[in-house]
């Protein structure tokens, strides 16, 4: 079966998307389907939805370099190919896309409200600083085709970063980029880390208990909406009263085991998991 356009419509319209809406979308193309004109048709059955009022706003993030590798490493720049996914790499190329000019953590936009949602998010900002805005807006937020894999709303990351976690990483100051700007080269070190999203699923029986999750199928992708706002203010009661509590439960995981400065205890945990597995591995042999 291949989808239409039409159908992709009804399918938005269903979970929630409306005519002159802001959302924020993530999105794995590559799990919705055979679409009639490709995957290009998801952003364009987008665009039709929210209509001329509308704006559509994604993740266009860069790859970090270690800070000891950054000479010779790519030059970010407003065209720089985003490594987060095909919808990312749609967005680039509509010509009214614009995008932010933070070195890493750029953020896409398409409608009238893009220009303001961007603004001023670049090499001296906090990574996550446009969902203030979205939250401002009142924006929805709608995730496809990768609720399994990469869990969450990007709202989290908001608040981590609002009650000064991202900045409580031994991550800090390790990695960044190199950007241009007015055609000079600069640097970036990147001094705040939202981390690994694996735990991100421990909120969805909130959402669900909000009564303001919606959830549906985008082609035949699995698909979440809700708005910015709620999910926020969700997320905010629980971490401000567990400041781990969006750790994922994974004693191997790098990111919350051994990155956090609020999680010391998570450190001889996850020496614990190394320490197990090369035995394991030598048991074997
Ligand atoms: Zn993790």
């Amino acid at each position: 079966m291949k989808y239409s356009k039409e159908q992709l419509v009804d399918q938005l319209v269903a979970i929630g998307l409306e005519e002159g809406d802001t959302v924020l979308v993530r999105a794995a193309l590559g799990r919705v389907g055979k679409v009639d004109g490709g995957a290009a048709t998801i952003l364009a059955a987008l665009r039709e939805v929210v209509g001329s009022k509308g704006t559509l706003v994604t993740l266009g993030f860069t790859p970090l370099t270690v800070r000891w590798k950054l000479k010779g490493s790519p030059i970010f720049n407003v065209k720089s190919k985003s490594n987060t996914g095909s919808l990312a790499k749609y967005f680039l190329l509509d010509e009214e896309c614009k995008r932010s000019k933070h070195p890493v953590n750029s953020f896409l936009a398409i409608g009238p409200k893009a220009g303001k949602i961007l603004a001023g998010h670049d090499a001296s900002s906090l990574s996550y600083a446009p969902m203030n805005k979205l939250r401002a807006d009142d924006a929805k937020m709608l995730v496809f085709g990768c609720v399994a894999n990469s869990p969450g709303f990007t709202t989290v990351h908001s608040v981590q970063e609002n009650l000064g976690l991202t900045k409580k990483s031994w991550f800090n100051g390790i990695a960044g980029s190199l950007y241009e700007e007015n055609g000079e080269v600069y640097k970036y070190i990147k001094k705040d880390f939202g981390g690994c999203s694996a735990g991100f699923s421990k909120f969805y029986s909130k959402y669900i208990e909000s009564e303001a999750l919606k959830v549906g199928e985008i082609g035949s992708a699995y698909a979440i909406q809700i708005r910015v706002k709620t999910s926020y203010d969700i997320e905010y009661k629980l971490i401000s009263s567990d400041r781990k509590y969006f750790l994922c439960d994974n004693p191997s995981c790098l990111a919350c085991r051994v990155s956090w400065k609020n999680n010391l205890l998570g450190i001889p945990v996850y020496i614990m998991d190394r320490i197990l597995r090369v035995l394991c591995i030598r048991g074997k042999t």
